[in-house]
């Protein structure tokens, strides 16, 4: 299907996770990318302002590996070559949590890489930058989305270099495109195009919970064991702490401290080892007690996850398809958010395989588009959405069903920290590998029901 072509040039707002895979998907059906980013793009693995959750560790998920070898045939290698720590989930990786035992360390026969978020973003940058068709401009800041005049049809947009003179004197530059891609991540600009060409903003779906992060690099030793990954998760609604610990390039260890609504991690080091230790189980606490810390604690406060239902709009503009947070931000203690945006990369690069043969591929693009990107999203909403729900301070209507939906989670939560194969089954539904319906299956209903009837 390569070259079947859908328009001449496409924009991207943003090179963060998915902008970059989007302009990769972009490539088989136009003649042209060009990722329009604010930020001056640094040519070694460092955080960057229009980033600023890049200082925190971030997990990239087995279904965000998988989509990005999709994509990108070859990346896990790539990252490996980076420095990336390869690592198998089902035995590299210590789940906690009080009260529940380990689960049955095996090995899976899927896998994942551990790293920090700037070098997975580098990795990701450089082999998109290879691509004959995309141009990736740093120092881009794009102002507006812009539509022609009456029709409300996208048409591209106008952007501001990052040059010397004062930003009031700088004269935007237009670049015209069939279709622009939102993956700017706060979607203001996809909004302000609605609202200016007279159409509905779309139905937010919010879950607020106050969650605040505080982060640390270490160095040798961290007493980790044979784990390369340590996840210690509160018991909700009592527990408000977690701590998890992540292997990363250059022999580097990654902690991350969160707590939940006033429960704020402190970000000194006496007061970050201090929090640690009173996470219970303490295994966080015991692998850095004696490590050297690297650099500054970071911190971030995170307010609410939010899902703009775009899928639901009738009336969405031809060429314009926001991609990734911009549609939906989740809580990031689940660790989804950039595997959810690699995987509509890649719903989109079917649909355009798949539009491509239609005598207007543009016409449906966004409206399929987005539509689908509301059944991906569902999973990952609910996976996470229902643990936060649990705490009685969380903002956000509540399923009728809340509390079953929660015990049946309960059961299936105790029979994986038993029972191998459905561990790998949890996991793998975790990792946004398999679909939560896969708990559906008669036999493993059945194994869930008698759990809750047992409890
Ligand atoms: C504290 C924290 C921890 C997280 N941990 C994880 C994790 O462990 N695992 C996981 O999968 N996800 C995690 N996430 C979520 C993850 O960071 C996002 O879901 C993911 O980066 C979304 O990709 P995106 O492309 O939509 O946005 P981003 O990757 O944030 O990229 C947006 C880009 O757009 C640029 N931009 C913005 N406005 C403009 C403009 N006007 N013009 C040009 N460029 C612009 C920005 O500079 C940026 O480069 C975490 C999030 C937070 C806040």
């Amino acid at each position: 299907m390569a070259g079947s072509k859908v328009g001449k040039r496409a924009v991207v707002i943003g090179a963060g996770i998915g902008g970059l895979a989007a302009a990769q998907a972009l490539t088989v059906s136009f003649d042209e990318v060009v990722v329009l980013e604010q930020d001056s793009l640094p040519a070694v693995p460092i955080p960057r302002t229009g980033v600023p959750q890049g200082r925190h560790p971030h997990g990239l998920l087995a279904g965000g590996l998988k989509a990005l070898e999709d994509l990108l045939p070859g990346f896990g290698r790539d990252l490996a070559q980076a420095g990336a720590v390869k690592l198998n989930p089902g035995y590299d990786v210590l789940f906690e949590r009080l009260g529940q035992g380990q689960s049955p360390r095996q090995r899976f026969e899927w896998h994942s890489y551990a790293m920090s978020r700037p070098l997975l973003e580098l990795t990701l940058r450089r082999r998109v930058e290879q691509h004959r068709k995309i141009t990736i401009r740093g120092g881009c800041r794009v102002m507006e989305i812009l539509g022609a005049s009456g029709s409300g049809i996208v048409i591209g947009v106008s952007y501001q270099t990052r040059d010397r003179a004062p930003e009031s004197t700088r004269t935007p530059t237009t670049l015209l495109a069939d279709l622009v891609v939102d993956a700017s991540a706060h979607g203001t600009l996809t909004l302000a195009f609605l609202k200016a060409t007279g159409r509905a903003l779309p139905k937010e779906t919010v879950i607020g919970m106050e969650t605040h992060y505080s982060s640390a690099v270490f160095s040798a030793p961290v007493a980790a064991g044979e784990f390369k990954i340590m996840l210690t998760y509160p018991k909700p609604p009592v527990q408000l702490r977690y701590g998890y610990l992540y292997a990363a390039e250059n022999n580097r260890w990654q902690v991350l401290l969160i707590g939940r609504g006033n429960d704020v991690p402190p970000f000194d080091g006496d007061g970050f080892l201090k929090y640690a230790q009173q996470i219970e189980p303490s295994s966080i606490y015991d692998a850095i007690k004696n490590a050297t810390r690297v650099g500054e604690i970071t911190q971030f406060g995170f307010r609410e996850s939010v899902w703009r239902h775009f899928g639901r709009l009738r009336d969405l503009p031809r060429g314009l398809l926001p991609i990734g947070d911009a549609i939906c931000r989740l809580n990031p203690v689940y660790g989804q958010g950039m595997t959810v945006a690699l995987q509509e990369a890649n719903m989109l690069q079917q649909l355009l395989q798949l539009q491509s043969s239609e005598k207007d591929p543009l016409a449906k693009l966004g409206q399929t588009f987005l539509a689908n990107a509301e059944l991906l999203i569902e999973d990952a909403w609910e996976t996470s959405a229902l643990p936060d729900l649990a705490y009685p301070e969380t903002r956000g209507e509540r399923p009728l069903d809340l509390e079953e939906k929660l015990r049946f989670r309960g059961a299936v939560s105790r029979i994986a920290a038993r029972d191998a194969a459905f561990h790998e089954l949890f996991s793998a539904i975790r990792h946004l590998l398999k679909p939560l319906k896969a708990l559906e299956e008669p036999e493993i209903l059945r194994r869930v029901q008698e759990e809750m009837a047992a409890v």
